[in-house]
């Protein structure tokens, strides 16, 4: 006997590295009509790295990171924020764990993950919480703004450090494209017709930055991850089928609200996974265009 079309479609994808999780998701693979695509981890490398660490000077601040961590300039403020960050599933936060290896990092408790916000942890009895620049929104923090706007808008992610509530110090990530991202998604364009548009929790500059690098025109950000799951809602509204891929626990709403979710699968979560229907093992953009190809294929043959 011969195996169904879609069945056999999955055990295609299945060699080169795509898990769909059933035949209904090879059937919307093969209707898709507009790709949502998350930023960092999925078209990025997801592997940023800490550039600057800029204490912010407060003598409040200083004094409380000093207690804490046993110096209240860059090394304390880095080890604070790699407590805090040492429960985190985030790329952002294994980054600042690696950059801080060299440091003393003092223990951490009561974690909390803000998914595309950031982390929070309490050291010593004081709160700890790092994540994105809107943490500022409460009050009037003139310097941290400045230190946030300068690296934003040098093309870099910056993430501020509350101790106790204030402003102690901004972190600036970097992080790559992966190799022939702009090629693939030309491709990816081409088979499906219409550009991907971009979906992201970090800031425009940083986000426009990445989008000119890939030809991408249409990119959205500071999104929460409810934010990134209503645009797809809104284009499904308007008749389209649409796939989407994410990697982090953030892209879980959109992973689950897409007509085909998927996963990057070196990076991702579990709860992305789970969220999702289907992983991307190796190489997420480029296996996009065939898989789609190949959707549409078994969809005929079936038919
Ligand atoms: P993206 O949509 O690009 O994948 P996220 O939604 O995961 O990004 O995160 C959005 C923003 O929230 C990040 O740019 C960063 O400012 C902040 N953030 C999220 N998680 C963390 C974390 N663990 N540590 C520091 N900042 C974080
Ligand atoms: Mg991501």
């Amino acid at each position: 006997a011969t195996m169904p079309p879609l069945l056999a479609a999955i055990a295609v994808a299945g060699r080169r590295g795509v898990l769909l999780r059933d035949a209904t998701v090879v059937e919307a693979l093969a209707v898709v009509d507009a790709v949502a695509l998350d930023k960092t981890g999925t078209v990025t490398r997801g592997r940023p790295e800490l550039v600057a660490v800029e204490p912010l000077g407060h003598p409040d601040t200083v004094a409380t990171t000093a207690r804490l961590a046993g110096d209240g300039g860059r090394d304390g403020v880095l080890a604070l924020a790699a407590a805090a960050e040492s429960g985190s599933e985030h790329v952002l936060g294994r980054a600042v764990r690696e950059a801080a290896a060299h440091l003393r990092v003092p223990a951490a408790a009561a974690f909390d993950a803000l998914p595309g916000v950031g982390v929070r942890a309490v050291v010593g009895g004081v709160e700890i919480v790092v994540g994105r620049p809107s943490l500022l929104d409460g009050g009037d923090h003139p310097t941290a703004r400045a230190a946030v706007s300068r690296h934003e808008d040098a093309g870099r992610t910056a993430v501020v450090v509350l101790v106790g509530g204030r402003p102690a110090g901004v972190l600036a990530l970097a992080d790559a494209l992966r190799p022939g991202a702009a090629d693939a998604l030309a491709t990816l364009t081409a088979t499906v017709g219409t550009p991907p548009v971009l979906l992201t929790g970090d800031a425009p500059a940083p986000a426009a930055r990445i989008g000119r690098e890939l030809g991408v025109d249409d990119v959205r950000a500071g999104l929460l991850p409810e934010d990134k799951a209503a645009v797809v809602a809104e284009w499904q509204g308007a008749g389209r089928r649409v796939l989407a891929v994410g990697d982090g626990i953030n892209d879980a709403p959109l992973l689950a609200t897409a007509d085909a979710g998927l996963a990057v699968g070196e990076g991702a979560g579990a709860l992305a996974v789970q969220a999702s229907d289907g992983v991307l093992l190796r190489d997420p953009l480029g296996s996009l265009p065939p898989l789609l190809a190949l959707a549409r294929r078994a969809q005929r043959t079936a038919r």
